[in-house]
């Protein structure tokens, strides 16, 4: 069964072929510069390609795949039709999904409902959903959200303290978000640790561009770092995370901005991009810290800080943890991220062996034999999830 996973930007389109007899990876590709000019990179098997086709919008975009997926020579299909489904990563289902489902007219409905809560997100998601519908009308279509593994979150972890009212009339709460990958990831670690899905307290770790940080209890999202927005929790590469909400008037009057000028910084040009100056990427910054930058040095230290607090969190949370999982660009690559955050982790019982913790490329375990709580490295998979969803919908 060949299915198609989308993940629609507003500007970019990121997709994957999936074989999933042996859930093997046959094609995969980037749309750029949708709506500006167009660029292509598509890869399959060792051959990679590059083009700058036009794309005014998504559907040419879709097209462009479609092309690149069914090109007579280097193409991986002969016909459009051997696709089976195609599953859309989705950023936001507000509390109307809990799992993935197949796209209707009410689907479509609820993500635009949700639009609101996502402006960034929803609306291109749901731009590539309709263009998927036009140009291979008959194929199902299913959508994958990243906030629906968080519905399982208590009351007590998602309410905000504000007057109750707020969240009844507009549902203002925590959602959280990275949820295919928490989810991949956690099941993957229950397997590392040999033990069922459904027995283990686990804290996954998303450090990209984006972090969060999860407590999964038993196979459950019981709280998560991210909250109404993605904008909550940890500092990250240019977002501030957590913040006193006082700051944004003190910020209005003392510097004359506007609300939305605020969440312009707070999201853009905050972070470890802010406290540096230096860059948002941690590479850059590790770099600089090397060089003997003291703001690089402090921006990391906040950001292992903050990583190390919700992690003690959720142990608190769950009782105890069984593992610690780091994933995502700088979870799965920076040794020093890793073993940085881990040193405030003692008191649990983690203990890294560093020989293990510089090897790269593969999910491993990270901790010295004997470790009371064990740390491993598991490279997140959110596109293999996607289709392992849409397979088990279409499969029904
Ligand atoms: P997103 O999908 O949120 O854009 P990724 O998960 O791809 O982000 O993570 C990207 C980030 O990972 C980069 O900004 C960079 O800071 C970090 N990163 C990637 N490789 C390394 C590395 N070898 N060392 C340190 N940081 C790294």
């Amino acid at each position: 069964m060949k299915i198609l996973v989308i993940n629609c930007g507003s500007s970019s389109l990121k997709y994957q072929l999936l074989d999933m007899e042996g859930e093997k990876l046959l094609a995969k590709g980037l749309c750029e510069r949708i709506g500006i000019d167009g660029r292509l990179k598509h890869e399959s098997g060792s051959a990679e390609h590059e083009t700058e086709p036009p794309m005014p919008d998504h559907s040419a975009a879709i097209r462009v795949m479609l092309d690149a997926l069914l090109e007579p020579g280097r193409g991986v299909l002969k016909d459009a039709s051997e696709i089976k489904a195609v599953g859309h990563r989705v950023v936001h289902g507000g509390e109307f999904f809990s799992e993935s489902v197949v796209i209707d007219d009410k689907v479509e409905g609820a993500i635009e409902a949700c639009c609101d809560m996502a402006p960034l997100h929803n609306p291109p998601n749901l731009t590539g959903i309709r263009a998927c519908k036009e140009l291979m009308p008959g194929i199902t279509q299913t959508a994958v959200f990243d906030t629906a593994f968080h519905q399982t979150m208590p009351k007590k972890a998602y309410l905000y303290a504000i007057p109750y009212e707020l969240y009844e009339n507009h549902k203002i709460r925590k959602y959280g978000f990275h949820g295919t990958s928490h989810m991949y990831v956690s099941q993957k670690a229950a397997e590392m640790l040999g033990k069922p899905y459904d027995s283990v307290k686990l804290i996954t770790c998303h450090l990209g561009n984006g972090a969060s940080v999860c407590a999964v209890d038993r196979g459950r999202s019981v709280d998560t770092s991210m909250g109404f927005t993605p904008l909550e929790g940890l500092a990250m590469g240019t977002r501030c995370g957590d913040i006193d909400p006082a700051v944004i008037p003190a910020l209005m009057e003392k510097e004359g901005l506007t609300a939305k000028q605020i969440l312009d910084v707070f999201n853009k040009k905050s972070g470890v991009l802010g406290l540096s100056g230096v860059s948002s990427d941690f590479r850059d910054i590790e770099a600089a810290k090397k060089d003997g930058d003291s703001r690089a040095a402090d921006a990391l230290e906040v950001f292992y800080y903050r990583v190390a607090g919700y992690i003690g969190r959720y142990a608190a949370a769950m009782n105890g943890a069984d593992a610690v999982v780091f994933t995502a660009g700088l979870g799965e690559n920076s040794a020093a991220t890793r073993a940085s955050i881990c040193g405030y982790l003692g008191y649990l019982g983690v203990t890294v062996d560093a020989e293990k913790n510089s090897r790269r490329g593969k999910a491993a375990e990270i901790t010295a034999d004997g470790s009371a709580v064990r740390a491993f490295v598991i490279p997140t998979n959110e596109e293999l999830m996607i289709a392992r969803d849409t397979k088990s919908l279409v499969s029904k």
